[in-house]
């Protein structure tokens, strides 16, 4: 069957997360989340007491040790470390606070990205969303598209996935917190957060999640010449 890549690339909360798992399952493609990389790796070297702003070299080491693999029998795929299942753990507050200072490590992005391009190749037919996956992992993806949102908006719908969870929610904290995870995001100097040249740029601060699926999925077809049912 013809490969068929689809990045979507943007900032923290421009809901490309859930916006790529509905495209991939309307266009029939798989899903891969690498945000979820760099958290379980954030996770393992906090379980393992590494600090990453002191220690970068012992997070490298942890990286190129890790077997680090999702189940692609789930629907979202869950993240194991050998045999450890992750996929809830990384979405705790002390793993999303120091994400940023990992994913900034250029011997870690080495590492997490040749595993994206071998999943890339395993699995060809891919909607992949990530800071950088148009712009480095996956520079000939057929399609790009590139997430963006106002920081309140983004800062709104993360609050309500947390008080969808049962928790507490600080919107005025949220926004603060985005905004700097943006900061370190674009200005690293290892693949920062750029909105690829080929991409296409969709503002969805005004947009629901149906609309933002539903224009992307029209975009793909029309781009792949793919008839609406399938
Ligand atoms: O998308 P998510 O919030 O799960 O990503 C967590 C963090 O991982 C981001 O803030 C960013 O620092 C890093 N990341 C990255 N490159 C990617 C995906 C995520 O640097 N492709």
């Amino acid at each position: 069957m013809q490969s068929l890549i689809v990045t979507l690339d943007g900032p923290a909360g421009s809901g490309k997360s859930t916006v790529a798992r509905f495209l991939a399952k309307r266009l029939g493609l798989e899903f891969l989340d690498t945000g979820a990389m760099y958290r379980g790796l954030t996770a393992k070297a906090l379980y393992r007491g590494i600090d990453p702003a002191t220690e970068p070299h012992a997070v490298i080491e942890l990286a190129r040790n890790t077997v680090m693999r999702f189940d692609w029998y789930d629907d979202p795929p869950r993240l194991f470390l050998g045999n450890l299942d992750v996929t809830d753990r990384i979405r705790d507050r002390d793993v999303t606070s120091r994400v940023s200072e990992v994913a900034a490590l250029s011997g870690v992005r080495h590492v997490l990205v040749d595993i994206q391009r071998r999943i890339g190749e395993e699995h060809p037919r891919l909607v992949t969303e990530g800071r950088d996956q148009g712009s480095v992992v996956f520079p000939s993806a057929q399609v790009k598209f590139y997430l963006d949102a106002s920081p309140t908006v983004r800062a709104k719908r993360r609050a309500k996935q947390i008080q969808d969870a049962g928790r507490k929610a600080d919107l005025q904290l949220i926004r603060k917190q985005i905004i700097e995870r943006d900061h370190k995001d674009s200005t690293r100097v290892e693949s920062p957060l750029i909105c690829p040249e080929d991409a296409q740029r969709i503002d969805t601060s005004d947009m629901t999640l149906d609309q933002v699926v539903e224009h992307l999925e029209t975009l793909v077809r029309d781009k792949m010449n793919m008839p609406t049912d399938g």
